[in-house]
């Protein structure tokens, strides 16, 4: 059984966020694909693993049934919190929001910003959600990229930063030049799936347009890093070296967010934004700390702090109870701090009482993994809880701590 010390900067906890019928399901789906393909594929260096692949996606579609869906790109592990996206469920994309350290935005290309992708937009606002955006279905009639990356900018009030330059739009939809490498993309729809681009070189139509592209992607990241600024004062163009880590500091800062489009519908696309979610999205290594307070500590100053390490005692909080045909009840959390092995004790520090952890699994689209422990940064569903409820943390009998609460600041009435 696997044991997991995974590498927290190697981690990606990201939410894929929509409006209704933008092409989140698809997006998923179509990530889920591709990076299973490649993983199997590199695990057995076998062709047929592709097929079965093909096969089992045309019969049921791979389609994310679980919270949180565990997956790999390169060597990275990519956690993919479900992230309920219709109004009613506020309180539950809030709670989702909490857990997760990045998220995509989907947007519809000919839609543009819509008002249910403004209310989803500005919850991930309230708790920092670094973002990158991908603007979908670049294939459809009235797709227009442009009018996507102006409308974020007026609607959301935000700084959208095109890293890409379509080439084509609509049924003439034939690639994507990036801007950051300066590289263009071009579908090959003979390709293996997994593979479905050729990189070549910017068309000679688009050298003009993919530099006045360029040059206001670091304007707008001189404006939103203060590095980047410093050698375009000097009139010194950033090398790669200089731009990847900028764009990362200005996602995570929210000073400025990627934008990528494609059409996930047609298998264009993801692949690239699924190295711009390993790129510029943050790891959980990269969160300075979760806050708490000693639920036994009266005092005015109670309040304590997790590091994401695993050298700190465990912590984790409850984001999703849901029930498994095959398992039962399972319990999803996201861990702060520390390891938990399957079998142990924890305490539910809100109730004050202590639990047996059964099982851990990992939860794969179409496999569940047990592991033996799981390490900050991470996420996973576990068994045997019988008393615990979403929102309460669970932490070291030995080093109790209450995660900050999740729910909604209480207004305080002046009573003149
Ligand atoms: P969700 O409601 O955001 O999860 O959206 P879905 O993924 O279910 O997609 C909504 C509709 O848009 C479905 O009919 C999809 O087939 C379609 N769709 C998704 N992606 C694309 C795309 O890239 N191009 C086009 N033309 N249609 C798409």
């Amino acid at each position: 059984m696997a044991t997991t010390a995974l590498d927290l900067a190697k981690v990606r906890n990201i939410g894929i966020m929509a409006h209704i019928d933008a092409g989140k399901t698809t997006t998923t789906e179509r990530i889920l694909f591709y990076t299973g393909v490649t993983h199997k594929v590199g695990e057995v260096h076998d062709g047929a693993a592709t097929m079965d692949w093909m096969k089992e996606e045309q019969q049921r579609g791979i389609t994310i049934t679980s919270a949180a869906t565990t997956t790999h790109w390169n060597d990275y592990t990519i956690n993919i919190i479900d992230t309920p996206g219709h109004v009613d469920f506020t309180s539950e994309v809030e709670r989702s929001l909490r857990v997760l350290d990045g998220a995509v935005a989907v947007f519809d290309a000919k839609e543009g910003v819509e008002p249910q992708s403004e209310q989803v937009w500005r919850q991930a606002d309230r708790y920092e959600v670094p973002r990158i955006c991908f603007v979908n279905k670049m294939d459809k009639i009235g797709a227009e990229f442009q009018r996507c990356v102006d409308m974020i900018r007026e609607r959301l009030n935000a700084t959208p930063m095109a890293i890409q330059l379509p080439i084509g739009a609509e049924s003439d939809f034939k690639g994507v030049i990036d801007l950051v490498r300066m590289k263009a993309y071009v579908w090959n729809a003979e390709a293996k799936l997994g593979e479905a681009y050729d990189t070549v070189e910017i068309p000679d139509e688009y050298a003009d347009a993919a530099r006045e592209a360029r040059d206001t992607m670091i304007e707008t990241l001189a404006e939103a890093d203060d590095e980047i600024m410093e050698l375009y004062l000097e009139g010194t163009e950033p090398t790669i070296e200089q731009i990847v880590p900028a764009i990362r500091r200005a996602t995570i800062a929210g000073t400025a967010i990627p934008v990528t489009c494609g059409s996930a519908f047609k298998n264009k696309g993801v692949q690239p934004l699924l190295d711009a979610v390993v790129a510029y999205l943050p790891a959980p290594a990269d969160i300075s700390g979760v806050q708490g307070h000693d639920p036994k500590d009266e005092s005015e100053d109670r309040s304590l702090e997790r590091k994401p390490s695993q050298e700190e005692p465990f912590s984790a909080l409850v984001f999703k109870i849901m029930s498994d045909p095959h398992l039962g009840k399972l319990t999803y959390i996201r861990v702060y701090s520390g390891v938990l092995e399957a079998g142990t004790q924890v305490l539910n520090s809100l109730k004050g009482r202590k639990e047996r952890i059964g099982k851990i699994y990992r939860m794969h689209s179409n496999k569940r993994e047990e592991i033996q422990s799981v390490g900050a940064g991470d996420i996973v569903a576990v068994m045997g809880l019988k008393d615990t409820t979403t929102g309460e943390t669970l932490c070291d009998p030995g080093n109790p701590i209450v995660l900050e609460s999740m729910t909604f600041p209480v207004p305080v009435i002046e009573v003149a």
